[in-house]
C-alpha cells in the first residue's frame, strides 16, 4: 500500500501504545518517526540533574529557560541524546515519569520542544506522537489519530514493558502515575491534551497491533484512495 507525503499526528492518553503504533506505521510506509514525549522527558532529566526542580516540585522556570538556550537535545542512534550522551534509559524510568507532566506545563519548555518538532515537520512523511501534535504542533496534519484505552489495561501494558527492560515496577505506582499524567496533561493551560475535532478515535483496549494496522489501512484507503 502506498501513501502520499503527509504528516500523521497521533495524540492520546499516557501508555495507550502511541509510540509502538507510530513506529510500526513508520516502518510500514517508510516514514520518519518522532517521539515528542521523549523531548519533554529529556528536558525533565536535564532539569532534575541541574537542580531546577525543588523537593516540593517547584520548578525554577527562569533558570531552566536560560539553561535551555544551550541544551543540545536531539534524536540519534538508538534514541534521545543530550550532546553525545544517550539518555534513552534514564528518560524511561519512574523518576522522570514522575516529573515530566509538571515540566510540560511550562510554556517556555513547550515552545523549546515545538521549535524542534516543527523543523522535522518540514520534511513531510513524518509520523509524530504526543499530546498536542494534531491540535498545536501540526494543526494541518492530514491524518490525526486520537488514542485511548482502559486505564487498567494501559497500566498493565506499561508495567510489562518496564519489566521487560529490567526495571522493577509496582503496578499501583504505574497506574497512579499515568492517571496523574492524564489529569495534568488534560488540565494544563497551554496546549492541553484534547482531541482535535478532525481526529479519529482509536480505542485499542482489546485490539492487537495487527487489528490497529488493519484499522489504519482502511482509513488510508478511504481517505487517500488506495
Ligand atoms: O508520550 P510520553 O508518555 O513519553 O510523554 C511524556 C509526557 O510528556 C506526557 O505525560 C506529557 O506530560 C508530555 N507531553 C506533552 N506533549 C506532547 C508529548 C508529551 O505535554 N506532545
Amino acid at each position: 500500500m502506498t501513501i502520499p507525503d503527509i504528516i500523521i499526528a497521533i495524540d492520546g492518553y499516557s501508555s495507550t501504545g502511541k509510540s509502538s503504533f507510530a513506529k510500526i506505521i513508520a516502518n510500514e510506509f517508510s516514514f520518519l518517526y518522532l517521539d515528542s514525549g521523549a523531548l519533554y522527558r529529556g528536558v525533565t532529566l536535564f532539569a532534575i540533574e541541574n537542580g531546577f526542580i525543588a523537593d516540593d516540585n517547584a520548578i525554577d522556570v527562569p533558570a531552566l529557560t536560560l539553561a535551555m538556550e544551550d541544551l543540545d537535545l536531539h534524536f540519534g542512534e538508538g534514541g534521545t541524546y543530550i550532546g553525545n550522551r544517550c539518555i534513552e534509559k534514564e528518560i524511561r524510568g519512574m523518576a522522570v515519569a514522575g516529573k515530566v507532566s509538571p515540566i510540560a506545563t511550562v510554556p517556555q519548555v513547550r515552545s523549546f520542544v515545538d521549535r524542534k518538532l516543527r523543523e522535522f515537520g518540514r520534511m513531510k512523511r513524518v509520523v509524530m506522537d504526543g499530546r498536542d501534535i494534531g491540535t498545536t504542533v501540526f494543526p494541518d496534519a492530514e491524518l490525526k489519530i486520537f488514542m485511548t484505552a482502559d486505564p487498567l489495561i494501559r497500566a498493565q501494558r506499561r508495567a510489562e514493558e518496564m519489566k521487560a527492560k529490567g526495571t522493577d515496577v509496582d503496578m499501583d505506582e504505574v497506574l497512579k502515575n499515568l492517571q496523574e499524567r492524564d489529569y495534568i496533561d488534560s488540565h494544563r493551560e497551554v496546549s492541553p491534551l484534547t482531541q482535535a475535532p478532525d481526529a479519529i478515535v482509536l480505542d485499542n483496549s482489546y485490539m492487537t497491533m495487527e487489528d490497529q494496522m488493519a484499522w489504519l489501512k482502511d482509513i488510508i484507503s478511504e481517505r487517500f484512495g488506495e
